[in-house]
């Protein structure tokens, strides 16, 4: 590894003048609307936070430390106690299953028509662990290291190192469940490599490995739901947070098949609901993935984390048309085996096979020899879009660059490379009608996860007492950049292992006192859905949901997508809050709320993806600095990397809701590295 330690200081003072310039330029250029949105007006400053629930000790014990301390709850008090969770990813699957086993009382809710629908089961590429299966230098540590590195040192260390550890027992349970990981030829579980690391840590099923996962998952839930311990909800959405006493006590859903408003009340709450991708409009994301729950806890009070945090992954399949709700990710895994490059000059309009390699840039390998193909994604991104925007992209409007897997098929065979990635090369020839075994396929970045989330302390638990969170939906171990196959791990460390041990901490002072149905938080809330349910029916405007959520997408995309700037942002929130206005005077949904009805599903989405797009843009307008995801382009080395400023910016960014038309209140966890040396990134 050829870590420079070159550090910011040099480099600071020469970007502090640029930085100058571009604002100063940026006050002088722009019209009223922009000047109409003042950075520092945008939000209050709220007292510093803190996770205080993992143990001072050294990193290593701090998990077994922490399982010690947290107060258990005996199997006959389980029984006693009941815990609702939202989402039937691996997060939530893995969760309500683990705890109905344990025997407590779980109700599961999902909007899907079967919990292993969820959004995991597109997953592809692989899970990590630090098996070191492959002896080639992996460890617990390395793990860790490459995690907090790859997040661009903005992720907390005990969390990260607790994760690394957990991997090794993910792949044991799951191959105990007979997740079909694939294997070598002497039988061992083999492995292959993801970006930003230079080992293979990787366990993968094809390229269908969420799918194989969640069907583990799913039926250890299932075989819960017929032991009576889990009870299952499908189509039903939860639309607000019941909070009694400070405390999550309950959700209220809407039955999307009769349109019914439910209460459910327990003694705690779990969301495991996944990320908000699709506040881009065009994600790799499924159609239904949104951030309703975790938006309406944070109105009712968690904390909202580095919302501006969003990876976008390199290697997806090209936007073809303006008539287009949906995009496809060729998965991370095959950067083991395929060149990325474009020709050398813009001019160069040949058939990707005409072109010989003398006249080719595969120009990873040629910026970052140590890790080539397989640098991060946040880099890997960054330089499809500069090549493009150099003139030199491929394919209908330059927006592309080529994932060549001829070498690969000349030095393994096709029927290796089959073997390895062959559904991947027929869901890309079905797409694009391109055979990819014989031409080049051609790929773009396109949004792919969202690294911010509610915010939670080392337990799990986020601003809300007795409010967890799990999985995509936290904001909790990727800092600013996810490394590929950490999301699957991620999910069911959370789920399978880390939920189990500290929910007990919380629970042991239950059973608490029963919720009131007339309590006047249940009522506030039920109120809050069917006003909202009204309101959303009653416009009767002229234009229709998507309208909405494709302009909303179009700003985000523009101005908080690859690239962010300090007049790009001020202009993005002006856009957002007219479009706000706009949504709430002339949407139009069709159909009434008794009975199923997508657009008063996707309406209810749209509102609160308007909502936190304002809050990521004001974020990222927040953070003056560059790191992984989040690319400033005031903010940027001599060579075009992201440049951190580690002596304002180390910390986590929690957004307090202030109420309606209210500023929102940043509360900063400053980040402490004591076991990572705070360096300028580099994977040359
Ligand atoms: C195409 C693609 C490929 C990927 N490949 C990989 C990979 O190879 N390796 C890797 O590590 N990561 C990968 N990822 C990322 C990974 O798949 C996700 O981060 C992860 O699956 C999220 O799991 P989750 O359980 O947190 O949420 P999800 O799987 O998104 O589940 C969310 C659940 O919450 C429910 N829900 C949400 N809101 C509500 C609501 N309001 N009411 C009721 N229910 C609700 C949903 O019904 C669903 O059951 C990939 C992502 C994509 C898009």
């Amino acid at each position: 590894m050829s870590d420079h330690d070159e550090t910011k200081h040099g480099l600071r003072d020469r970007v502090v003048g640029t930085w100058r310039h571009a604002v100063d330029s940026a006050k002088d250029s722009v019209g009223d609307l922009i000047n109409s949105v003042d950075a520092d007006l945008l939000y209050d400053t709220g007292a510093d936070i803190a996770d205080t629930k993992a143990p001072k000790v050294d990193i290593a014990q701090r998990w077994d430390e922490r399982k010690f301390s947290a107060k258990l709850v005996n199997p006959a008090n389980r029984r006693k106690l009941s815990v609702i969770i939202v989402g039937t990813g691996l997060a939530g699957a893995s969760a309500a299953a683990t705890l109905g086993e344990a025997g407590y009382h779980v109700t599961s809710f999902c909007y899907q028509d079967s919990p292993r629908r969820a959004h995991s089961i597109a997953a592809q590429g692989g899970i990590n662990a630090a098996k070191n299966y492959r002896n080639d230098g992996d460890s617990v540590y390395r793990l860790f290291y490459d995690t907090v590195k790859g997040g661009d040192f903005r992720s907390r260390e005990s969390n990260v190192y607790r994760l690394a550890q957990v991997s090794t027992n993910i792949i044991d349970q799951c191959v105990a469940q007979g997740v079909p990981f694939a294997r070598e030829y002497g039988g061992l579980l083999d492995n292959r490599s993801f970006g930003g690391v230079q080992v293979s840590r990787t366990f993968y099923a094809r390229g269908q490995t969420g799918q194989q996962l969640l069907l583990g998952a799913y039926q250890a839930l299932e075989r819960q739901i017929a032991a009576g311990t889990v009870t299952m909800h499908t189509r039903h959405e939860m639309l607000e947070l019941v909070v009694v006493d400070g405390k999550a006590r309950g959700i209220v859903v809407r039955n999307m098949v009769t349109g019914e408003i439910e209460t459910h009340t327990a003694d705690v709450v779990v969301l495991a609901s996944g990320g908000y991708s699709n506040v881009f409009y065009l994600s790799t994301n499924a159609m239904g993935c949104n951030v309703t729950a975790t938006w309406r806890a944070h109105r009712k009070g968690a904390h909202f984390a580095n919302p501006c945090y969003t990876q976008i992954h390199p290697t997806c399949i090209p936007v073809s048309g303006d008539y287009q709700s949906k995009l496809t990710l060729m998965s991370e895994s095959l950067r083991n085996d395929g060149r990325i490059w474009v020709p050398m000059s813009g001019e160069d309009k040949r058939d990707p096979r005409e072109i010989p390699e003398a006249e080719r840039d595969y120009y990873l390998e040629r910026a970052y020899p140590a890790f080539g193909n397989l640098v991060p994604r946040d880099i890997a991104s960054r330089a499809a879009k500069n090549v493009c925007d150099e003139g030199r992209g491929v394919g209908p409007g330059g927006l592309g660059v080529y994932l060549d897997f001829a070498d690969a098929i000349e030095r393994l065979g096709r029927k290796s490379v089959e073997a390895k990635y062959g559904n991947l090369f027929d869901m890309y020839a079905q797409i694009t009608g391109e055979n990819p075994y014989e031409t080049p396929m051609r790929i773009y970045p396109a949004v792919h996860y969202t690294m911010g989330g509610l915010w939670v302390d080392y337990d799990l638990q986020s601003s809300i007492p007795g409010l967890f969170v799990t999985g995509e939906a936290n904001f909790s171990d990727h800092g600013a950049n996810r490394l590929g196959a950490s999301a699957l791990m991620q999910g069911l460390a959370d789920g399978y292992f880390v939920l189990p041990n500290t929910i007990n901490d919380y629970l042991a002072a239950g059973p608490f006192p029963k919720v009131d149905p007339a309590d006047p938080a249940v009522a506030e809330a039920v109120g809050l859905v069917k006003g909202r349910i009204d309101k959303l029916l009653s416009i009767k405007g002229s234009r229709t949901v998507d309208s909405f959520h494709k302009e909303l997408g179009h700003i985000m995309w523009d101005y908080c997508g690859m690239e962010r700037s300090e007049e790009g942002l001020r202009k993005a929130i002006s856009l957002i809050r007219e479009l706000k206005t706009a949504f709430w005077s002339d949407v139009r949904v069709l159909g009434t709320g008794e009975g199923l009805n997508q657009a008063l599903e996707r309406a209810g989405r749209v509102a609160d993806f308007i909502e936190l797009g304002e809050l990521m843009c004001i974020d990222a307008l927040h953070r003056r600095e560059s790191c992984g995801g989040h690319f400033r382009a005031e903010s940027q080395t001599e060579d075009g990397e992201a440049l951190r400023h580690d002596d304002e910016y180390a910390y986590v960014a929690a957004w307090e809701f202030a109420g309606e038309d209210r500023r929102p209140v940043l509360h900063k966890e400053p980040l402490v590295y004591e076991y990572v040396e705070l360096k300028q990134r580099s994977y040359k």
